[in-house]
């Protein structure tokens, strides 16, 4: 299908004149399938963080969530320091120079901390219905210089006037909070597993609840069933639309050893190191894990957004994987939102790049500086297609190179996020797995207490 849409995309494109409202009308089916799966993200994601969480007690939740934020964050900083690896080795950005590459747009301007701060603003939601669609998201304001920073040396001192001289005025800012559009994963996520793990405790009473979400996720399943059979055309126009709208193709030629480096990395991580740690942890072939995964790493080629992927990666992961569900329903929407080795790995890649198209030589601490803040803006980033391109902006400040450099990359980032956000799909699949593997004693223990509640109903 992919291949079919990139032939339908060249074809409508070299042998038909279609208008840009033309072309949008085109990849309307598209559209559609986008629309279907972001539908099914909550549903799911409440359902199943619940029903997970409950099913769980309390210790064995805890030991789990432990299990998978350990792998992610170890992964996530693997990732980083390949990319760094191969960045300075490959060295993509010291033979040309930033003016050859066109700069594009502005920037937004935010920093580590209102990453930082955003992020654990976002999981303390203040009204769950607003968190169903909108996040947080903190922007700086420019407060006046003249009441702010005038430094006193430059005052002369009339009485009863005060003349202002000359100024040296620094900028300052304020944080206005404001909301953007897209749903707020981590505070649901946060609330979810709040209300879980109260229900898991609260004996019959929550049992009615608990059968209730355990029911929304078994229809929301049998939705995302539907939503396969479409998927193919939906697919195929997505693609064959994109094709049709990116006109500058001589750019990929000017940015091709930059998307070399990001792409070998993201092969390195997915052929080498994920497997590698798999079999580590599960002793089994990770490249039969891979292809039960296929459909999902498809879809998020396809469609460049983990979150939107993610009712995709579930079926994988218990129906082609057989990973349990008490372990998929709570690792998997936590991965989606946290767990970003891809973007991790693009992210340091770029920034280097970036610093090399400058001739900015970066000293150790400036490296050590990038491996943590690309660890970080990764994790901030939303599961939406070009989340990553956004919060690099963090990386490139903590460095001391211009924000605005962030649009030097722009023009090719369509294409990397695919195949990043795939890597992404991928190291979420494989943590379900070790964490699966590494609280088999939990899963069995709790089983047998099963067993026995079932043979002694009183
Ligand atoms: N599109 C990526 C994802 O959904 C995030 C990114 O832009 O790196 O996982």
């Amino acid at each position: 299908w992919l291949l079919s849409g990139i032939a339908l995309g060249v074809l409508v494109r070299d042998y038909t004149s279609l208008s840009q409202l033309e072309k949008q009308y085109f990849g309307f089916p598209g559209e559609i399938l986008m629309r279907m799966l972001k539908l099914v993200i909550l549903p799911l994601i409440v359902s199943s963080m619940i029903t997970g969480v409950a099913a769980l007690d309390s210790e064995v939740s805890g030991r789990i969530g432990l299990r998978a934020v350990v792998y992610y964050l170890s992964t996530t900083i693997i990732a980083v320091i390949l990319g760094i690896v191969l960045v300075t080795t490959i060295k993509p950005g010291v033979s040309q120079s930033a003016d050859n590459i066109e700069r594009a747009g502005s920037t937004p301007n935010v920093s580590t901390v209102d990453t930082l701060l955003d992020l654990v603003r976002n999981m303390f939601p203040e009204n769950l219905v607003q968190a169903c669609f909108q996040q947080y998201k903190t922007q700086r304001k420019e407060i006046e210089p003249s009441k702010t920073n005038i430094s006193t040396s430059n005052m002369t001192t009339f009485p009863p006037f005060t003349t202002i001289i000359s100024t040296n005025l620094t900028k300052d800012y304020k944080i206005v909070g404001s909301y953007s559009d897209g749903i707020n994963v981590l505070g649901l996520i946060v609330f979810c597993v709040t209300f879980g793990l109260v229900i898991g405790k609260m004996g019959e009473r929550g049992r009615i609840l608990l059968e209730f979400f355990d029911a929304l996720n078994e229809a929301t399943m049998r939705l995302v069933q539907i939503i396969m059979c479409y998927m193919p055309v939906g697919i195929l126009f997505l693609i064959a639309a994109k094709i049709m709208e990116v006109d500058d193709w001589e750019i990929f030629r000017k940015m091709g050893l930059y998307m070399v480096t990001v792409l070998s990395g993201l092969a390195i991580h997915s052929v080498i190191f994920l497997p590698l740690i798999y079999f580590v942890f599960v002793r089994k072939n990770p490249f039969t894990f891979t292809l039960g995964m296929a459909q999902a790493l498809l879809t998020a080629l396809m469609i460049s957004s983990s979150s939107a992927t993610l009712p995709v990666t579930f079926r994988c992961a218990e129906e082609n994987n057989r990973i349990d569900k008490r372990i998929t329903r709570f690792v998997l929407p936590v991965g989606a939102t946290i767990n970003m080795d891809g973007t991790a790995l693009y992210e340091a890649v770029a920034s280097i790049f970036i610093a090399q198209l400058n001739n900015y030589d970066l000293d150790a601490g400036q490296i050590v500086t990038i491996s943590i803040t690309a660890t970080v803006a990764s994790i901030g980033a939303a599961g939406v297609p070009n989340a990553g391109l956004v919060t690099m902006v963090i990386v490139l400040t903590a460095v001391g190179l211009p924000a605005s450099d962030v649009t030097l990359i722009v023009a090719v980032d369509w294409l990397l996020d695919r195949f990043r956000t795939m890597i992404n799909v991928l190291g979420d699949a494989y943590g379900a797995g070790i964490v699966q593997k590494l609280s088999k004693r939990e899963l069995e223990r709790m089983d047998l207490i099963s067993d026995v509640d079932a043979a002694n109903p009183f």
